[in-house]
């Protein structure tokens, strides 16, 4: 078998650990397994390289910055292959260059183009382990780039696609994907199976497993995938495209998102064009916003509804700042802000054949004396906001009514 096995910053944090990842991969080895391990940089090195540029200038070149950060990631190839060989494993480590991974050219966020193994393949008929830097590649001028933070997922799975791997194992600091977090919800289990969709759903919800480009990839070219954890043998979750039964499951989890803050515009003129100046304004202002309601207009002769937005807390000032400058111009009548907003949301498939289950988290929430603020649904996920101080017992009451 051909297994891609991918170990992230925790995983290879320091020496002791890079020597535990060597030993599994000789685990394997010795099956008779070929394998392409790709590794992240030691945890902690990413953000000490970018603090280090920083202090010198606020805007480093972005150019200048790959070439800063792919460094982290050759150190653990290196390191990683040298433990391999203190177990007496024949090993060769590459660069993302030397792998053969072609980006484009867009420096810090590079997309990958193509991906010619052939110096992998080598190595693997040379019977060698091949440790693979992951995050970063070159472009075809043989400029480094790297591809966004967590991108050493994506090369993971890329490589894995590319080499048409038997296996992908994403080895990280948890067992696997959780009906919830297990650190807000004790009786969250983990889960032996979840589909690309709701995978990419939990995660940008704030389920942060994966880098979500990487799972959009997967997705894409069908590579099936096993989240687990470096620290034990127990089986991780598979990530794989939907299946029949899995729609039996009404929800596969339930999601928190605790960044979250609310502005609501009271008294907004109602016509054409108000909302589209509004939303421009925040957009240019490079500031997210996630949910928006507007009410029912009130009023006859000068129409004015109420338009309530949720952005994430950190920007909740500069939209506010934005806001205030088009108060007057535009003749809003009041601006309310709550700083303290949680997202809420459950997740699943299931939802698309099982009628009931918005009325179902409402009522729970209701029971529990929780006040809705606002709500929006897609195909495969309800979410509401609502205030953080009551977000946890929420999220466990919803989760003891789906999940148990
Ligand atoms: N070292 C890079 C980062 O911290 C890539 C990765 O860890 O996946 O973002
Ligand atoms: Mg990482």
């Amino acid at each position: 078998m051909l297994i891609v096995q991918k170990f992230g910053g925790t995983s290879v944090a320091n020496t002791e650990r890079i020597k535990s990842v060597a030993a599994r991969v000789a685990k394997y080895h010795a099956k008779g397994d070929q394998i392409v391990v790709v590794v992240s940089a030691m945890s902690g090195v990413t953000d000490g390289l970018i603090k280090l540029a920083k202090e010198i200038m606020p805007l480093p070149s972005e150019r200048e910055m790959d070439v800063l950060l792919a460094t982290g990631e050759q150190t653990t190839i290196a390191l990683t292959a040298i433990a391999l060989h203190a177990l007496g494993l024949p090993a060769a480590s590459l660069t993302g260059a030397q792998a053969g991974i072609v980006t484009d050219g867009v420096h810090t966020k590079a997309k990958i183009q193509n991906i010619t193994p052939r110096k992998i393949h080598e190595l693997l008929n040379a019977d060698k382990v091949v440790i693979v830097a992951g995050f970063q590649g070159q472009t075809r001028e043989g400029q480094i780039t790297t591809l966004g933070r967590g991108g050493s997922d994506l090369t993971a799975i890329a490589l894995a696609a590319a080499l048409k791997a038997n296996l992908c194992q994403i080895y990280t600091d948890v067992d696997g994907v959780y009906t919830a977090d297990p650190r807000l919800v004790p009786t969250a289990r983990k889960l032996t199976e979840i589909s690309y969709d709701e995978m990419l759903e939990l995660a940008s919800l704030g389920a942060k497993v994966m880098q979500s480009r990487s799972v959009e990839f997967a997705k894409k070219f069908g590579v099936v995938f096993e989240v687990r954890s470096s620290l034990n043998d127990n089986p991780g979750t598979i990530v794989k495209e939907e299946t029949k039964g899995m729609e039996d499951v009404v929800i596969r989890g339930v999601s928190l998102d605790k960044n979250q803050a609310k502005m609501t515009l009271v008294g907004v003129p109602d016509r054409p064009g108000i909302a589209a100046s509004i939303f421009k304004s925040l957009a240019d202002g490079a500031i997210n916003v996630d949910m928006i309601v507007q009410n029912a207009s009130h009023g006859s002769e000068t129409p004015a509804t109420d338009l309530s937005f949720t952005v994430d807390r950190a920007d909740l000032l500069k939209a506010g700042k934005i806001i205030d400058e088009l108060r007057s111009s535009i003749g809003i009548r009041d601006v309310v802000a709550a700083e303290k907003m949680g997202k809420l949301s459950i997740v699943g498939v299931g939802m698309r054949s099982h009628s009931g289950v918005a009325a179902k988290m409402f009522d729970t929430l209701a029971q529990a004396g929780i006040n809705i603020e606002m709500i929006s649904t897609s195909e495969i996920k309800i979410s509401v906001v609502i205030e953080l101080s009551k977000a946890e017992p929420a999220m466990r009451a919803v989760h003891a009514a789906f999940l148990g």
